[in-house]
């Protein structure tokens, strides 16, 4: 059989072994060890409705995790589809360099500025977060460039933070593993703790640890001079981290001291825009209102690639009236495709109440269903946030001793959870959720009992290999 005729083959044709030989040799996956997953076999998924996605074995997954916190609207909206055929048919693309631009573009940034604190009156696009972040970088640096004062350079984020993978991303975030690749973090990024009460506060009252997390801020500002630091960047609650939600003590002690030394503050609203945290924007469920706010994923609920800075009236001014050429832009810097998908997803969202759902109905719910999660004898700790959710496994329940991260025990429970069809991330021994906002009381009340289910699984599996 010749490589033409392989890759004609419709999919229907292939195995689930022929499509696992085919992406071991040729395709490298994004945060994966190569030579071990070619060796186990990836898992091909090929069909998404709803809540649910199937995978070339014909199994039906729960997908709690939205696909990579994306698809907030579920698989499979017709409106969405819809609203990319036309926008195919009509104009596929052209660009916003050369003074010009597109309806779905300029309807985009109108419809944002409607839904956002109303602070924020402009938008400039990306294709990611990553991409979002980095120019939060180069948007911030001209911004005190502007103000006349070009040495404040420093951004200040927080270990274990996730702000995206490209050089800027990366170096914001407070991943160890990714700086310890490819020369990161760049100059001028600098790290505080994040405020994790779990791992960092036991034994002190949460809002008590709130206001100390946030002290670890101005400590830094100070020993490196509030004359060098130009913004502070943050995840209302930490996603990729582990579903971090900060006490609510928090935040708003962070805005007051940003606003104490003129410093910039940053919400990064990849994951906590558009709703996933029972308001439009997590900044808002956390009672601050930033200056810049960087969004992707739920834009488009993932159906194609968006992303983008909302920059609030201080920093826009500056670029507008006194800033001259801001240097920077994407090709994709408004795709029509994207935009008109973006626009049909925020209709979408808009017409079923998805955000006051969130908010009143299934956040409400996910905390009480966590609630009863939290009495099994694995559970150390539960937090939810809107409709994100962690569970941190624990060694022992009364004293809270974790499991020697060497035993990887939530990469065993995930395995059960792939097994008994459910997605469920881990990370570290902190399992996590964030199903898409259109997931129904009955279908959570599914996810949790899978959730026991695979628990209990693990429970068993680690008496058996003697690790209790
Ligand atoms: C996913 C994520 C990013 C990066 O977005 P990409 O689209 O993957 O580049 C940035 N910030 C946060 C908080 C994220 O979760």
């Amino acid at each position: 059989m010749t490589a033409a005729t392989a890759s004609a083959a419709p999919a229907a044709q292939r195995t689930t072994a022929e499509w696992q030989a085919a992406d071991a040799a040729h395709h490298l996956h994004p945060f994966t060890d190569f030579k071990a997953l070619a060796g186990r076999g990836t898992r091909v998924i090929t069909r998404g409705d709803g809540i649910y996605l199937w995978d070339s074995e014909g199994q039906r997954i729960l997908d709690a995790m939205s696909g990579l916190w994306c698809v907030n609207v579920g698989y499979g909206q017709r409106a969405l589809i819809d609203a990319a055929t036309r926008q195919l048919e009509t104009l596929p693309f052209y660009n916003s360099f050369f003074q010009t631009t597109t309806p779905p573009a300029i309807q985009l940034a109108e419809r944002l500025a409607e839904v956002a604190p109303p602070s924020f009156q402009h938008v400039f696009f990306s294709s990611s977060g990553s991409e979002g972040n980095d120019t939060i970088v180069r948007m911030v640096r001209r911004y005190w460039d502007i103000q006349g004062q070009p040495n404040r350079q420093v951004i200040i984020s927080r270990l274990n933070a996730y702000h995206g993978s490209t050089m800027a991303g990366a170096s914001l975030g407070g991943m160890s593993g990714m700086h310890a690749q490819g020369g990161l973090p760049i100059p001028g990024i600098s790290h505080i703790e994040q405020p994790f009460w779990f791992q960092l506060g036991q034994g002190m009252d949460r809002e008590d640890f709130g206001r100390r997390a946030a002290a670890w801020l101005e400590a830094r500002i100070v020993q490196l001079g509030a004359d060098k630091v130009a913004a502070f960047i943050g995840e209302p609650v930490q996603g990729a981290g582990g579903v971090i939600v900060p006490p609510a003590s928090y935040w708003p002690e962070i805005r007051r001291i940003c606003d104490k030394y003129g410093i910039l503050l940053v919400s990064d609203e990849v994951i906590c825009g558009f709703g996933r945290t029972g308001r439009w924007f997590g900044c808002e469920t956390m009672g601050v209102t930033p200056d810049l706010m960087t969004f992707a994923k739920g834009v488009t609920s993932g159906y194609v690639p968006l992303g983008g800075v909302m920059v609030g009236e201080r920093v826009a001014r500056a670029l507008i009236d006194e800033g001259g050429e801001f240097q920077h832009g994407y090709t994709y810097s408004g795709h029509p495709v994207a935009c008109a998908v973006a626009l049909a997803n925020l209709e979408l969202i808009r017409g079923e109440g998805l955000v006051e759902r969130v908010r009143e109905d299934t956040g409400p719910y996910l905390a009480r269903l966590f609630d009863e999660l939290s009495a099994h004898p694995l559970v150390g700790e539960v937090q939810t946030c809107g409709l994100m959710g962690a569970i941190q496994l624990v060694r022992d329940k009364a004293s809270s001793t974790v499991f020697d991260p060497e035993q990887s025990v939530g990469m065993l429970c995930r395995a059960h959870c792939f097994e008994n069809g459910l997605i469920m991330r881990a990370v570290g021994d902190r399992m996590i959720v964030a199903p898409p906002l259109v997931i129904t009381r009955a279908q959570l009340d599914e996810m949790a009992g899978l959730i026991r289910l695979c628990l209990d699984k693990t429970l068993a599996e680690l008496g058996q290999r003697g690790w209790l």
